[in-house]
């Protein structure tokens, strides 16, 4: 997606008309380096074919096709014409965005503007605003749709309880990458509510990305279940589903959803009648429905007798009116994605056939069928070998992501892709065409025997599989290519990797990664051609090592044998991990190509906990996992039995054990497990959870359900942390190089003191009399500190509360090595680890590939925490930890040997962290902490660890 600089906006222009306007327009792209000079004329020529006027004073000049070499990045420029400009078409134009575009990119740019017109008054606001900021700001907000499509409705699913059917629909939203794991912790947590006709609702607010409705449905019948929705909300964008579901209940139809087909379903919860005529067709101009295209469909949509609508097959959303051209533009259709025209009454199916057929033919575009895209590649053969790289050395450790909790020994059985070798060139078109089609028959047969012996979700896989192979346009695309000449093996592969790209360059990330499921097919008819086994899994338990675990991959997996996963790539956030920590499964992910070179049937221990894979292990280190692995299960079991206790080490040194928040409603899950206090409310996912800012009683109700459940417990909030990648939709931040080195936390914060004004006067009315700790996000220095304190002591001036303390967040390394200086001033320091690893260290906490060594046990973090601590404690003050580093086994000795006071974890880790610090000694801890502070790497540190700890 194409981001907005503030010098791409120019304000305040004035033209003598049409023509001075569109040349200024080009000036401004070959000034700012975006084009050549023809490009200028590649405006006028576009405008002669047809007006580029959108709608509510806005113009989106740009070149024809064939004036693309012009191009040299893509961009765009923006105009401001406060008085208007007459366009040649009648219209009035305040605002010209000019777009350079190298590719469709500028669809993104057109689907984005279709919404800001669609807003009221926001055109008027572009047109007199007065700040780049405020145009860009205005342009920026992206729509949000609740997403349901067929990717979110699983059926087949073999459970026996809503609870079950929730875990399996909140795992799906997550693997979507709509919500995070703390979504999941929240919808297990909760129980779903009957909303009648036999189906269930589970819905949560935290952690979510994107809204999104999931509905899983019971293999087999489950009593009074036929369906579970799963909403993963977020501002507004789900309420238009939910009225939708909501409408369907209304008229008695709930029942028979689960017994819909997905189309149906789909076209049912849309909004679309069943009494309405429908017809499907597949975009194929090259660059989706852009505005000219988009202009042609919506003619022939007036030109029917009646009302004629239509949506993306995997959008989700409503159904829109066909001959609104915004609307249209709007939905952002690409090449390859589906479209659905619906329409009712007496010509209903002849209107859809005529939308169809208008599609089909191009509107007005040279349209080439699918898997011919002109800019294709040429493709890297992706079942070339790999360079040989060393297996890694066995009972050596090898640092990787920790993705999913637990330990596992097993052997391993690597899933290599396996070698193909053939010939590119064959002289017989015929006899290479008769190869390929009986190789497609075997597949055929293979995927046919695989599906009769699976069930739910992998057969639901491996038929899309075979709906994949009987597609005629591969066969087809690969007897093109043979004709010109190729083998069998070469021409198929060609077809599939060319298929596999096109659908790669869609924008749903879900379609896009079925490429990987468009090469697994293919690998299997390559197979047949050269006669090489696709890798069977062995029958007894194993560790699964691959290069990357795909969707399709995951859903074969066998969770009775898979005792662990170990990828070569991906990070805590990839595919695997996700749907690893779904599935229950210890995993490591990102260790690396080595892995790939294991043998199958080594022995290999996987520390989910640690991120580690040791390979090869020695029989000791074996049996000290073994012991570890029966030690876990042990000590999970002991301590859930006293969590009410309190945690205090063998010499009698007591640790804090609160725990972590996104929701003030889960405050009694917390307490329940035994946690002290809450020792981070993230507040931000209050404010997310919310269409625009709360207000303060809205504020002030959240908070106070987090007092009530705690009692006398203490409250620690943290004030409001968004930007970097906690994006607020409310309040746009403009686009920044390094989000994370910009502005977030209390700097975004002290942008808007009223907002951190209004949440400081919630938290003290909701306190009353009862303990609250206030804490600012990311502050870097005192002078920082002092300007968040100045807007809470005038608020403390007004409302009474007397049991508060206020403290800052340790993320920011300077404010570690300046503790001594702020120490004087706060009452406390909560360390938040993630943020200060990622800071000290110089690696992106969430990058996929640098993530594993933004490990907080290096050295150089533990002396920042040491000196924070001994700052705050020369001034009598409390220090805690509340980032994941405090729910680390092999940190909290070290922590509490630095003498931090208090551990702030997630709620579900209390029990066990507790229990880990009973098992302390102060001095002993505090000896370890000293000698790994002397190391000089986070693997020494976790080596000794290793020695000492086991
Ligand atoms: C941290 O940075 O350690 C922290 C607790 O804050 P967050 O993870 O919310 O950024
Ligand atoms: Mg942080």
């Amino acid at each position: 997606m194409l981001t907005l600089q503030s010098d791409a906006v120019s304000l305040n222009r004035h033209a003598e008309g049409w023509r001075d306007a569109l040349e200024q327009a080009g000036r401004a792209l070959v000034d700012g380096g975006l084009a050549e000079q023809g490009y200028g004329e590649a405006l006028f020529e576009r405008e002669q074919q047809s007006s580029t006027w959108l709608g509510n004073g806005i113009a989106i000049p740009h070149g024809t096709p064939a004036s693309r070499d012009y191009v040299k990045t893509t961009g765009l420029r923006l105009l401001q014409f406060p008085q208007g400009v007459e366009w040649h078409d009648g219209n009035r134009v305040h605002l010209l965005v000019t777009i350079a575009a190298q590719s469709d990119e500028h669809l993104d740019i057109l689907r984005r503007l279709t919404h800001v017109i669609d807003r009221e008054g926001v055109a008027e606001k572009l047109a007199a605003a007065d700040d780049p900021e405020e145009v860009i700001a205005l342009l920026s907000k992206a729509p949000v749709e609740a997403r349901f499509d067929g990717d979110t409705i699983i059926s087949k699913v073999p459970a026996r309880s809503t609870l079950e059917l929730a875990a399996v629909a909140a795992s799906r939203l997550n693997q979507l990458g709509c919500v995070d794991t703390t979504f999941l912790a929240d919808v297990l947590a909760s129980e779903p509510v009957a909303l009648g006709q036999q189906l269930w609702l589970t819905r949560s607010a935290t952690g979510v990305a994107t809204p999104a409705l999931a509905l899983a449905l019971p293999e087999s019948p489950v009593e009074g279940v036929a369906g579970l929705f799963c909403l993963a909300e977020s501002g507004d964008g789900h309420r238009a589903l939910l009225d939708r579901l909501i409408g369907v209940l209304e008229e008695g139809r709930g029942e028979e959803l689960s017994r819909l087909s997905r189309e149906a379903l789909l076209s049912r919860l849309s909004g679309e009648s069943a009494s309405a005529e429908t017809a499907k067709v597949r975009v194929r101009n090259a660059h989706g429905l852009h505005a000219r295209p988009a202009k042609q469909l919506v003619q022939v949509a007036r030109n029917q007798p009646l009302a004629v609508r239509v949506r993306l097959a995997d959008g989700g959303a409503e159904p829109v009116s066909a001959a609104s051209l915004t609307k249209v533009i709007g939905l952002g259709a690409r090449r390859g994605q589906m479209l659905i025209f619906s329409a009712e009454g007496d010509g209903a199916r002849e209107a859809v056939d005529a939308m169809a057929e208008a599609l089909r033919g191009g509107l007005g575009e040279e349209v080439a069928p699918l898997g011919e895209t002109s800019d294709a590649r040429p493709s890297r053969n992706r079942t070339t070998p790999r360079e040989p790289v060393p297996a890694p050395q066995a009972d050596t450790p090898l640092a990787a992501v920790p993705a999913s909790p637990g330990m596992a020994i097993a052997p391993v059985f690597v899933m290599r892709p396996p070698e193909f070798h053939y010939e590119e060139t064959a002289a017989d078109p015929a006899r290479q065409k008769s190869r390929l089609g009986e190789a497609i028959g075997e597949a055929n047969t293979q995927l046919a025997g695989m599906i009769a012996g699976s069930g739910g979700e992998v057969a639901e896989i491996l038929s899309m599989h075979e709906e994949m192979l009987s597609d005629p346009e591969l066969e087809q695309a690969a007897g093109e290519a043979i004709d010109e000449g190729a083998s069998a093996e070469a021409g198929w592969w060609r077809a599939i990797d060319v298929a596999a790209r096109a659908q790669e360059a869609l924008a749903d990330r879900l379609l896009a990664e079925r490429a990987a499921d468009l090469r697994d097919v293919g690998r299997r008819v390559l197979g047949n051609l050269c006669g090489v086994q696709m890798p069977d899994p062995p029958d007894h338990p194993y560790i699964l090592v691959t290069d990357d675990v795909g969707p399709s991959d995951v859903a074969r997996l066998d969770t009775q044998r898979v005792r662990g996963i170990l990828t070569a790539r991906g990070g805590a956030t990839s595919h695997s991990a996700i749907l690893a920590r779904s599935l229950g499964i210890p995993a490591v992910v990102g260790a690396g190509e080595s892995i790939m070179a294991l043998e199958n049937g080594v022995e290999l221990i996987l520390d989910g906990e640690r991120g580690r894979a040791i390979p090869a292990p020695n029989s000791e280190r074996r049996a000290r996992t073994e012991l570890s692995i029966r030690e876990r299960e042990k000590l999970e079991r002991e301590a859930f039995e006293v969590r009410f206790e309190q945690a205090v080490t063998e010499d009698g040194h007591r640790v804090e054990v609160a725990a972590n928040l996104g929701n003030t409603a889960h405050a009694e899950d917390a307490v329940e497990r035994g946690a002290e206090g809450v020792g981070l409310l993230r507040t931000e996912f209050i404010f997310m959870a919310h269409p625009e800012a709360p207000d303060l009683d809205t504020q002030i109700a959240e908070y106070r359900r987090a007092f009530d459940a705690l009692g006398d417990r203490p409250l620690v909030a943290r004030t409001l942390d968004v930007g970097g990648d906690k994006p607020l939709d409310y309040w746009p931040v403009p686009p920044e190089d390094n989000p994370f080195l910009g502005l977030r936390g209390i700097r975004l914060a002290l942008t808007r003191p009223e907002v951190l004004e209004t949440q400081i006067r919630a938290l003290l009315m909701a306190a009353e009399s009862r303990p609250l700790r206030i804490m600012f996000p990311m502050v870097k220095d005192v002078e920082e500190f002092h300007a968040a304190k100045a807007i809470f002591d005038r608020v403390q001036a007004e409302v009474a509360a007397p049991d508060v303390q206020l403290g800052v967040m340790i993320e920011v390394p300077s404010c570690a090595l300046l503790a001594p200086s702020l120490a004087e001033h706060v009452d406390f320091f909560s360390i938040g680890t993630n943020d200060l690893t990622q800071y000290t260290l110089a690696i992106d906490r969430g990058h996929s590939r640098l993530s594993a060594q933004a490990d907080g046990l290096h050295p150089a973090v533990l002396a920042l925490i040491r000196m924070t601590v001994a700052a705050a404690h020369a001034r009598g003050r409390w220090v805690g930890v509340c980032g994941e580093l405090g729910s680390d086994p092999q940190a909290i000795p070290v922590l509490t040997g630095l003498g931090v006071d208090e551990l702030s974890v997630s709620s579900r880790q209390v029990p066990l962290v507790k229990q880990r610090i009973r098992r302390l000694s102060l001095d002993r801890s505090r000896a370890l902490a000293e000698r790994v502070l002397t190391l000089s790497t986070a693997a020494e540190v976790r080596a000794l660890l290793e020695e000492e700890l086991t």
